[in-house]
């Protein structure tokens, strides 16, 4: 048999973030297969965005390894302690595992085709021309080719955080990480971003999704994980743990609440 780690796409062993005295996040594994879609939910404040973070190397981890693709990633060995990698690596790993933020993040002052050509022009060095064609291909993927022109400032929420899928996916990563992409949105543009995301799942892009809407947790997971105080206290797939989570008080509390 072969083993989880040739397999999996990313593998969390042991993750631990601390913030001065409190374990944000407290010794969390998880390895995600190609093309899975993993669900992460659970009360605000347990760490589920530090943890999100850390993959990325937007925060740094206290204890534990990250692997990409079966290799340790985002840090080294320097004089016996372990320091983050080299600028370089480091955006290399961004490049390959792609964010996209509650509060979107794009650059005002860009047109949104400036917005999504920025990654692979000054990260990739892409020439220009070939940024702006793949910007193009993206933001038709995300079905704004006729915003292509205009400032962020001039959109809706829902189009900016396609935007910023659109942003995201122009680095050709070989997985998304979502933080709670919807929660920023007004009730009636949450469901064109959901659209979005369900492609990218369609077209078997490797995700991991935070959020807080159950229904979409249910529609578009393979495995949903709850998490709490930083551990992740339950998971299965989406039936079987919405089925029985009720037997668990803190979980089907916390589900009461999103409803
Ligand atoms: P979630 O995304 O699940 O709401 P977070 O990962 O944002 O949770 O936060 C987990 C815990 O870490 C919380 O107690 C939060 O207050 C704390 N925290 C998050 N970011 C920081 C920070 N930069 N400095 C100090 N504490 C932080
Ligand atoms: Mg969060």
């Amino acid at each position: 048999m072969k083993s989880v780690e040739k397999e999996a796409v990313l593998e969390l062993k042991g993750i631990v973030k601390r913030y001065g005295k409190l374990k944000a996040v407290d010794g969390v594994d998880l390895s995600v297969l190609p093309g899975e879609k993993v669900v992460i939910i659970g009360p605000s404040g347990s760490g589920k965005s530090t943890l999100l973070r850390s993959v990325n190397m937007l925060e740094q981890i206290d204890e534990g390894h990250i692997l990409f693709e079966g290799r340790d990633v985002g840090y080294v060995m320097r004089k016996g302690k372990r320091v983050p990698d080299s600028h370089r690596n480091i955006c290399r790993l961004r490049s390959e595992i792609g964010m996209v933020f509650q509060h979107f993040y794009l650059f005002p002052h860009m047109t949104v085709l400036g917005n999504v050509m920025e990654g692979p022009v000054t990260v990739k060095g892409m020439d220009k021309e070939e940024a702006r064609r793949l910007a193009c291909m993206m933001l038709e993927k995300v079905g704004l080719s006729d915003k292509k022109e205009v400032f962020p400032a001039t959109l809706s929420g829902g189009q900016k955080q396609r935007v910023a899928i659109a942003r995201a996916l122009a680095m050709q990563p070989k997985m998304m990480l979502f933080d709670e992409p919807t929660s920023a949105l007004d009730p009636e543009l949450v469901g064109e971003v959901f659209d979005t995301i369900r492609a990218l799942a369609k077209d078997g892009m490797t995700m991991i999704i935070v959020t807080h809407q159950m229904g979409f947790a249910r529609e578009i997971a393979d495995r949903v994980i709850f998490m709490e105080a930083g551990v992740f206290v339950d998971s299965g797939r989406p039936g079987d743990f919405f089925g029985t989570c009720q037997e668990n008080e803190r979980i089907s509390s916390f589900l009461s609440r999103c409803l």
